[in-house]
């Protein structure tokens, strides 16, 4: 596990020059709302670059991941409103009886997503609370850093990878 770094108390001066954020390119999201490899990566954002001996969750950390859960965020509202306004054109119209049904799967599919999307902006919002208390980036189970890098890929962790495995061999268990 990497990024357990201690910081000797000499350094923490240096830390000032840490809080400057990771540059940003302005980039079209590929897709939408998934989780891809990296969702940090997905709106455009560089992967951190940590200073030497930077503390983990700097303030320049913390507002790293405040800015990609806020792009994800927006993406995932304007999508929202997308799929409002084409349901509500779409509504309109549609004198053919099988074209109904159609629809109207097509409809249970989109609020289904929206759904979807609804939960993923509600976790953002209690990633985005978490960093303004300063909790965020640590496992929630055992307390460990959960790590920069699993992080940028999921943004909304809110266990390490051993306590996550943990918890989906739990689920599989009680599932089957
Ligand atoms: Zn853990």
């Amino acid at each position: 596990m990497a990024n357990q770094n201690e910081i000797p108390m000499d350094d923490v001066k240096d830390m000032a020059a840490a809080e400057k954020p990771a540059a940003k390119r302005v980039r079209k999201p590929k897709t939408k709302t998934e989780e891809a490899n990296s969702t940090a990566s997905l709106f455009g954002f560089a992967p951190y670059q940590e200073k030497k001996n930077e503390e983990y969750m700097s303030e320049g950390q913390l507002e790293h991941f405040r800015k990609i859960l806020n792009a994800w965020k927006e993406e995932l509202m304007s999508e929202v409103d997308r799929t409002l306004t084409s349901m509500q054109d779409e509504s309109s119209a549609l004198p053919d009886v099988n074209d109904r049904a159609t629809q109207e799967e097509e409809f249970a599919i989109e609020l289904r997503t929206r759904d979807r999307e609804r939960k993923l902006i509600r976790k953002i919002e209690q990633s985005l609370q978490t960093i303004q208390d300063e909790d965020y980036g640590y496992c929630e189970t055992c307390g460990i850093e959960i790590g920069l890098r699993r992080l940028e890929a999921r943004p909304t962790a809110t266990l390490c990878i051993d306590c996550k495995t943990l918890a989906e061999i739990k689920e599989k268990q009680n599932n089957g």
